[in-house]
């Protein structure tokens, strides 16, 4: 049984647009494109059209990187103390526009109102932290031998080009931007072509906070523009979150300029249920580490979309699952109340449902959700959804939806749950539910994944690295060490 927030849905208005319009953001004002594109985009509460913005192509680039080189020039010399300034400045702005940018995030998105202001904030103090943390990146001395010593310094890239995914717009964008300017760098900035309106009002804010030029946030296709950051011999450091078949054409693309490239890519974890742990926790997890509720609907590379559950509680877990499930409050993402919003857009609405059908066709067993919830079927909703009965070699088992499906598969031997665990071409996340830790810490070391969880669905410390293995990505982030890659280490002898 589906449990609604709100019994149906009130028509969404389109979205005002700022003052200057939704230019691109570049060179310290607003721009219309240079072809004259721009696309529609649609709410994913109802499939309205509620804005309209530029598709930018490799010359509104080029006419962005004219004058962010010189900014990015300038603000690498600006004391990294008066960069915390500017930095706190920018994040208290966001923090006071933060009902507009949880607003454009639901609207757009689909995404629970209460859940858009809360990442739209924590987003603003993740920039501050940025700050802080680069004030701490220093070089290293070495001993001087043969009257000739040495030191290394660190120093900024000059730009950094951010490709982001659909998912946490506003979320992306702060940390994107924070961590560039926090160590010195412009940025160049290419939000989801989908839901593009949070990135671009929180860029328009960057320009009334930072030199001219230092911020650039240019709209538009991933073929056109996305690939045009990806190449341009002016940026030599590229961070790029999405997709494992996107990131693979970023990495070639950027392979002429032998660009410094991190990846952070999809996902398709498992949570791995041991025989001695306490069912409630279990489907805790589980439900926890779908990721339904907030801003994800599921769409979170770090859910963990294939639950591994050992025969002996197989059954018993999956009917507590389904109760669990029929409690998420699924309604209209601009009621506070509302747990779990729509899908992002249309394509992805329709490929997340491509997905339900293909689970049911190969065989698998639909315990839950799987359809739109009465009243709601003008937007992208999709239910919580449930297989069970899940074969190794089904398309659910193995691939990422990226929505709110989880796949559940059985096993009986420690051997066979390693085996389905690494299964996968994925590598990122992991979550484990225990009784006893030492097997589950065993567990832990066998699993080919970058971030793992044991008995929690995702607490944990701040700081900690994020990324994944195999071809989950390349590189880190969110930990000290992946904000220094917005550096590079120069090493400097001196004869004394
Ligand atoms: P996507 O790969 O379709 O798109 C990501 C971005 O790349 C978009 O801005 C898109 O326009 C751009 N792009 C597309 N083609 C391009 C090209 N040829 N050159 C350069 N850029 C191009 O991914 P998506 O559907 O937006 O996001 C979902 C994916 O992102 C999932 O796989 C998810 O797991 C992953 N993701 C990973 C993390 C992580 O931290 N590992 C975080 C969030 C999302």
């Amino acid at each position: 049984m589906t449990t609604l927030s709100t019994p149906g849905l009130a028509p969404v208005e389109p979205i005002e647009p700022p003052e200057t319009g939704w230019g691109l953001v570049y060179g310290g004002g607003g721009h219309e494109p240079v072809n004259g594109k721009y696309s529609d985009i649609e709410s994913s509460i109802d499939g309205s059209v509620v804005a309209s913005v530029p598709n930018a192509d490799r010359d509104d680039l080029d006419r962005a990187i004219d004058s962010a080189r010189q900014a990015a020039k300038e603000w690498a010399k600006v004391a990294p103390s008066q960069r915390v300034g500017l930095l706190d400045a920018f994040a208290d702005r966001l923090l006071e526009a933060n009902e507009r940018l949880g607003w454009l995030d639901t609207i757009n998105a689909g995404m629970p109102i209460s859940a858009t202001r809360m990442e739209a904030a924590y987003g603003a103090r993740m920039i501050k932290s940025h700050a802080r943390l680069a004030e701490e990146i220093k070089g290293a001395t070495f001993p001087q031998a043969n009257g000739i010593w040495g030191y290394s310094t660190r120093e900024a890239y000059g730009l950094v080009g951010h490709i982001l995914p659909f998912n946490h717009p506003s979320l992306g964008t702060c940390s994107a931007i924070g961590s560039a300017l926090a160590t010195g760098n412009g940025v160049v900035l290419k939000p989801s072509e989908f839901t593009p309106l949070s990135s671009l009002e929180i860029g328009r804010i960057a320009q009334e906070v930072f030199p001219a030029g230092l911020v650039s946030v240019l709209t538009g296709d991933g073929a056109s523009i996305g690939n045009a950051i990806s190449e341009h011999s002016a940026i030599p450091r590229i961070s790029f979150t999405g997709s494992i078949r996107t990131g693979r054409l970023v990495m070639r693309a950027a392979a002429e300029e032998l660009k410094h490239v991190t990846l952070e890519l999809g996902g398709k974890g498992p949570l791995a249920i041991l025989p001695d742990v306490d069912v409630a926790l279990a489907v805790e997890m589980a439900v926890g580490g779908m990721n339904f509720r907030g801003v994800q609907a599921g769409q979170s590379c770090q859910s963990t979309s294939r639950v591994l559950v050992h025969e002996s509680m197989y059954d018993t877990f999956c009917e507590r699952l389904v109760q669990a499930l029929g409690e998420v409050k699924i309604g209209d993402p601009r009621d506070p109340a509302t747990e779990m919003g729509a899908l992002a857009f249309r394509q992805h609405f329709a490929r997340v449902r491509d997905y339900i059908d293909i689970g049911q066709r190969q065989g698998a067993r639909l315990l839950a959700g799987g359809g739109t919830p009465d009243r709601f079927e003008s937007g992208f909703f999709v239910e919580p959804t449930a297989f069970a009965d899940v074969d190794r070699g089904m398309r659910i088992a193995n691939e990422e939806i990226f929505g709110p499906v989880v796949s559940i598969m059985k096993w009986s031997t420690e051997d066979e749950l390693i085996e389905i665990a690494n299964g996968v071409e994925y590598g990122l996340t992991a979550r484990i539910a225990c009784g006893d830790l030492g097997p589950g810490l065993r567990l832990a070391n066998e699993i080919e994944a970058g971030r793992l969880w044991i008995n929690t669905a995702n607490g944990g410390p701040s700081g900690m690295p994020f990324g994944g293995f195999k071809h989950s990505g390349v590189g880190k982030a969110g930990d000290f060490e992946s904000l220094v890659s917005y550096t590079r280490e120069k090493a400097i002898s001196v004869v004394l």
